[in-house]
């Protein structure tokens, strides 16, 4: 598949040469004017619509598009406004932008066109036919969203199967953190210094051990370093 840059610069080349005898008296000008011609020429031709940032793990801006959720996949939270960074949210980001960010994709769409908060619901195909969100949930990143039925639900459902079986991603042994959705058992986390895990509650402005009696109604493992600057230490059980 030819990208969008090199038939860009195929087309400006190509073109240049005959046009470039009569029109000596600018050719940084006349130069310029093709490639920028060439180059619109290219980015209308070229297949599927740029993805200017990535939001989090399962939330993108497309050109043109705007805000987009990828369809059947939940990755863990980076942005919300209340909540911690939970478990393996910024490697999820990461992964999905060094997947995407930049690049054009195709995107499909299921029988919902957005989900409420106005997003539009898509599937994100990169031009060498990798199908991202399936690749989100292959890789470990996210989890099968199967709250609402969808057309790749029984294959989503079958990556992460793999992917946890393959201790992939979310699912491997965890170093540094705990994954309250991981399967993983104590004995094979290895927290260690500033990386070690301490837990927040919903609500609460403190950071906790595990087992502090504080943590009876929510339980929220974040990094001991990621609390420590928006926490304080909790004077009961002195997590520090
Ligand atoms: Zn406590």
């Amino acid at each position: 598949m030819t990208s969008g840059s090199s038939a860009a610069l195929s087309c400006a080349d190509s073109a240049l040469a005959p046009a470039r005898r009569p029109l000596l008296r600018h050719p940084l000008a006349v130069r310029c004017g093709i490639a920028f011609l060439f180059g619109v020429l290219a980015a209308g031709a070229a297949p599927g619509q740029l993805v200017e940032r990535v939001v989090d793990g399962d939330t993108i801006i497309v050109e043109g598009v705007g805000r987009v959720r990828l369809i059947g996949v939940d990755t863990p939270e980076t942005v919300h406004p209340n909540q911690p960074v939970e478990f393996f949210g910024k490697e999820a980001s990461a992964f999905t932008r060094r997947l995407v960010e930049g690049k054009r994709v195709r995107l499909e769409y299921d029988s919902d066109r957005t989900d409420r908060y106005g997003r539009t619901l898509a599937y994100v195909y990169l031009p060498n036919g990798t199908f991202v969100n399936a690749e989100i949930i292959r890789r470990g990143y996210g989890h099968a969203y199967t709250r609402f039925p969808f057309q790749h639900m029984e294959t989503f459902r079958q990556l992460e199967r793999e992917a946890r079986n393959g201790r992939r991603g979310l699912w491997g042994d965890v170093v540094g953190g705990t994954n309250p959705r991981a399967s993983a058992s104590p004995e094979t986390r290895r927290p260690a210094g500033g990386a070690a895990t301490v837990y927040v509650t919903r609500t609460g402005r403190k950071y906790h051990r595990e087992g502090c009696r504080f943590l009876s109604k929510s339980k929220i493992p974040i990094k001991r370093n990621d609390a420590a600057d928006r926490y304080e230490p909790c004077g009961v059980c002195k997590p520090d």
